[in-house]
């Protein structure tokens, strides 16, 4: 099958010009928005994509504006060359790829008027993202104020205002018809479903399933930071999602019982847990008891590596 390398566009006024330019040749636009180190998760989308849209745009880029200083933006993973090569091998003959790869979002004028916070450069105690740390004067920030709360919200604050502003942004900039995003992130996938409805964006959101390894584990570019211990104990997030689902579906209905049984696999791997969470699918607010559709989730640290995953259980009882 014939292979063809993406186009990579790194402006963002070239990006919008090249989308213009398919639209007005009649042709939709899927957009697929990653960080890079592309995997099979993200490679199901781009396949996802092709098969909805006339040609697809994939953004690789690394959001400052969703880490905190604190957080591991600086060791985050990437291999652009290898990413090119990845969507190559998908694109079959006839589709089209683009590569959106800016440098940064968030310099409006060339760095020229580089504005720092005061203080303790963390804008005197209170929660900032690495955009404010060190930051261009970006001030406007798209909140979506419920959803952004709870499950990752909570131990990581500035994060879900980071995406829901660079996913508006990259929204603005390729004007895509079509935008996919993974259930692997499940938060992030039903906040930006509400943000495109609250905000009327003409964008028709696509939630994508968990691309797992074969042994269960979900796949994440975060992986390549585990130790191969810490990926062996790593797989009791899995096999515990696993766990809970089948004994739901046996008809246990207490989320304490099933969230003791997640924790009790977690704790004897030596994760140390963020977060283990059943909640409503559609409004992430936590449920006692399973009555209709619920997503079980969890975030749990394995070394230095902070990992998510989730599993949705559709019993009715
Ligand atoms: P990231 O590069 O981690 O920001 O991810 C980019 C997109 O790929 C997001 O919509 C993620 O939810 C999605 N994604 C990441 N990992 C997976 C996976 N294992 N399965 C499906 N989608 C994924």
């Amino acid at each position: 099958m014939e292979t063809r390398e993406p186009e990579v566009i790194r402006d963002k006024e070239a990006m919008r010009r090249w989308s213009r330019g398919m639209r007005s040749q009649g042709k939709t636009i899927g957009l697929v928005p990653t960080m890079g180190f592309l995997h099979d998760g993200h490679l199901s989308l781009v396949r996802q994509s092709l098969t909805l849209s006339d040609v697809t745009v994939v953004s690789i880029y690394v959001n400052p504006g969703q880490f905190s200083p604190t957080e591991d933006l600086s060791t985050y993973p990437s291999d652009f060359s290898g990413d090119l090569a990845k969507l190559a091998a998908v694109s079959s003959s006839g589709s089209v790829i683009a590569v959106f790869n800016p440098k940064n979002l968030y310099d409006y004028d060339g760095g020229r008027n580089k504005k720092t916070i005061s203080g303790d450069g963390r804008g005197g105690g209170k929660v900032v993202s690495c955009v404010e740390e060190g930051g261009l004067g970006h001030e406007t920030w798209v909140r979506v104020e419920s959803l952004e709360k709870g499950l990752c919200g909570k131990s990581r604050p500035v994060f879900f205002r980071g995406v829901a502003t660079i996913v508006t942004k990259l929204f603005n900039i390729v004007e895509p018809d079509v935008a996919m995003f993974g259930k692997k992130d499940y938060q992030q996938w039903r906040l930006i479903k509400r943000m495109v409805r609250d905000l009327d964006f003409g964008i028709e959101i696509v939630g994508s399933d968990i691309a797992r390894e074969k042994d269960g584990l979900a796949m994440s570019s975060r992986n390549v930071h585990l130790s191969a211990e810490d990926r062996q104990r790593a797989l009791s997030i899995s096999r515990s999602l696993a766990m809970a689902k089948a004994s739901a579906e046996q008809g246990q209905t207490s989320c304490k019982e099933l969230k003791n049984m997640i924790i009790s696999e977690l704790v004897g791997a030596a994760g140390r847990i963020d977060y283990v969470e059943i909640v409503d699918q559609e409004t992430l607010q936590g449920v006692e008891d399973i009555k209709s559709g619920v997503v079980v989730c969890v975030a749990a640290w394995f070394g230095t590596v902070r990992l998510i995953d989730n599993i949705e259980i559709n019993v009715t009882v």
